[in-house]
């Protein structure tokens, strides 16, 4: 009887043909050039990274304004409000939110005032409406008052000439806020950078197709273009692009003019159809690796013009690995961001995880939070091949290198697949 066995048990590459993960992804970020700074509207910056300080010469609040709904007094006027001994003032009129001007506040008076109105000149508190009684004609007041309380006082906010956010931060929506409120519509950030999602391989039929004899349908360009716009770079995709010197180069070459990163799939391994590391060698530089992980260990980078070109595996599995590992913190890098990977949770294996000899290897997990905290638990066949294994993961395991296995039960690190 055939036993036919499992995929994924790899021949041996010696540890020194290997490059390590580290190592690879530095030579990356380190070939990335600095976009240029643009200006955007402040919602359309949102999520960016600001390439200048803010500053601002307005004063927040711009005036002087009740916090309450209530009666604009003269503080001094109600030294002898007691609970059951009120003062009696009278009302000499009224101002709302909005209003241009107020009708001055004599000793002996009061106005009524609407919250987020002007305080009205001779007024130096505002009195909340539910501590009074009486109507609107004479007022009892029942306690004494602070100068000062229940007023928004000019300034308290933001002072003028103050930086209002810094150069590097990720405009969030409460900054949108703030900047309305000082009335400036536009900042200088790091745009979004434009990335091409180039897909090889004779064999791909576009995924609206129905593939004929020996085709698949292409899944790694789609995927790539949405783990691009997912990182926030902006994807553009070149279409299939069959195994074929003059292809590639051609699809490379009506790219460039967009491109601030090519990234490539299929035709990176030692296949007789394998043509990109030529290709992008002639066209500019190149180099291969055999990085230490699986999936995942052929890889390319390089750079075309001023345009650095990042290669991965064919494999749907590898290709989506590598993107985590390699291209999603190449993006973040190059929208002016400090984080550049995801967080990780410490997680118990639920069941023993094979290592990779003398790699890292990323084993696809579900996580499950039970009274002893996180479980990871594989998504099934492991093999590069099997989409579902990524489809259905919520982090990515890491055996070490130096590990021959993590036991059942033990402890593990798990990348985290996804945000927040
Ligand atoms: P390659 O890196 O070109 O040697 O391809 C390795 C494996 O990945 C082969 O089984 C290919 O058919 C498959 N593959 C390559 N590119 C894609 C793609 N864009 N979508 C899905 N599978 C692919
Ligand atoms: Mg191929």
């Amino acid at each position: 009887m055939t036993r036919f066995v499992g995929h994924g048990r790899d021949e041996v590459t010696p540890a020194q043909e290997l490059t390590p993960v580290e190592e690879h992804l530095q030579a990356i970020l380190d070939s990335l050039p600095q976009p240029d700074p643009i200006e955007l509207t402040i919602l359309d910056a949102l999520g960016l990274v600001l390439a200048a300080d803010v500053t601002s010469d307005a004063t927040l609040p711009p005036f002087a304004n009740a916090a309450m709904d209530g009666y604009a007094v003269v503080a001094a006027d109600l030294v002898d409000a007691r609970v059951d001994e009120p003062v009696h003032l009278p009302v000499v009129g009224e101002v709302v939110a909005g209003a241009a001007e107020a009708p001055e506040v004599a000793p002996g008076r009061v106005v009524r005032i609407m919250t987020g109105a002007p305080l009205p000149p001779g007024a130096d508190a505002v009195v909340p409406v539910e501590t009074t009684s009486g109507d609107d004609g004479q007022i009892g007041f029942h306690r004494t008052v602070a100068p000062g309380e229940h007023v928004r006082r000019p300034g308290e906010d933001l002072e003028p000439g103050q930086v209002l956010l810094k150069s590097g931060r990720r405009v969030q929506p409460a900054d949108i806020a703030l900047l309305s409120a000082v009335g400036i519509p536009r900042v200088l950030c790091v745009p979004p950078p434009r990335v091409v999602v180039l897909s090889s391989g004779d064999e791909l039929v576009q995924a609206t197709r129905e593939p004929g004899p020996g085709q698949i349908r292409d899944s790694n360009g789609p995927m790539l273009a949405a783990m691009v716009r997912a990182a926030g770079g902006i994807p553009f995709t070149t279409g299939i692009v069959p195994d074929d010197r003059k292809a590639l180069m051609y699809a490379f070459d009506t790219n460039l003019g967009h491109a601030d990163l090519f990234v490539c799939t299929g035709g990176a391994s030692a296949g007789t159809r394998d043509l990109l590391p030529d290709v992008i060698g002639a066209m500019g530089e190149v180099r291969t690796a055999k990085v230490a992980m699986k999936p995942g260990m052929p890889q390319i980078r390089g750079r075309i013009g001023q345009t650095p070109v990042i290669g991965l595996p064919g494999n749907p599995v590898s290709a989506f690995v590598s993107f985590e590992v390699f291209v999603r913190p190449a993006i973040r890098r190059m929208q002016g961001r400090r984080d550049l990977t995801r967080p990780t949770v410490t997680a118990r294996a639920t069941e023993e995880l094979r290592g990779a000899p003398n790699k890292r290897h990323f084993v696809r997990v579900r996580l499950a939070r039970g009274a002893e905290g996180w479980a990871a638990t594989p998504t099934g066949a492991q093999g590069s091949h099997v989409i579902t294994s990524i489809s259905s993961a919520d982090g990515l395991a890491v055996v070490p290198e130096d590990r021959d296995a993590i036991a059942a039960g033990e402890q593990v690190r798990v990348q985290l697949l996804v945000d927040g």
